[in-house]
């Protein structure tokens, strides 16, 4: 039997509902929801040095950089309410050396991602949606920039799940409801 510890990743861009898919996911599954963005907002609001380096490019709708987010979560995933209950990682990996990063930590922690899952949104709805939320570093021109650097970057991890043989597309479009429902058949079928 396969274990039933959850270890997933979530990509889709950003306003595609994957933080608000992530929380009920991880209630559902009792993993860790690990979202980079919050624990960078934390240490911004924090004012720690994390938070100092990392403030002023996300107001800018940049990435902060890899040689800072890898170890960040490698730290985080060797922690033991990880290690037992497992993760769904949002926001990460976002770039090739992110993807990369992940593939080396999990090899290190012995341990296997059970799937990645794209949470599929048209880029005209997700803008919508983003203008409507009015998050402090949602400026339109941040907007503007997360969805270039969206499917600059972390669009060709799409194929780097798929030659995995680990991606899933789901549609993200339609109640939050019915959206979870599908989230939840395609992760009950991969722990099976
Ligand atoms: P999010 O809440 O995932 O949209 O993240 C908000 C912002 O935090 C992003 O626009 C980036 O500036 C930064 N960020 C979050 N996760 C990452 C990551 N994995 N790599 C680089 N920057 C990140």
């Amino acid at each position: 039997m396969s274990s039933s510890v959850l270890r997933m990743v979530i990509l889709g861009r950003q306003g595609s509902g994957k933080g608000t898919q992530s929380l009920r996911i991880a209630e559902q599954f009792g993993c860790v929801h690990l979202s980079t963005g919050d624990v960078l907002r934390a240490a911004v609001d924090a004012g720690t040095e994390l938070g100092q380096q990392a403030a002023g490019i996300m107001n800018a709708g940049g990435l902060v950089g890899d040689d800072i987010m890898i170890p960040l979560v490698a730290e985080r995933l060797a922690q033991d309410d990880i290690m037992a209950g497992g993760v769904l990682l949002d926001g990460f990996p976002r770039t090739a050396e992110q993807a990369n990063g992940l593939e080396a930590m999990l090899a290190e922690l012995e341990q296997q991602l059970t799937v990645a899952i794209n949470l599929d949104v048209p880029v005209e709805e997700v803008t919508q949606r983003m203008m409507a939320r009015g998050r402090e570093d949602d400026t339109e021109d941040a907007i503007t920039r997360r969805l270039g650097l969206y499917e600059e970057q972390t669009a060709p991890l799409l194929d780097w799940f798929a030659e995995r043989g680990l991606l899933a597309t789901v549609d993200g479009l339609g109640e939050e409801d019915e959206v979870f429902a599908r989230l939840r058949g395609v992760i009950d079928e991969r722990l099976a």
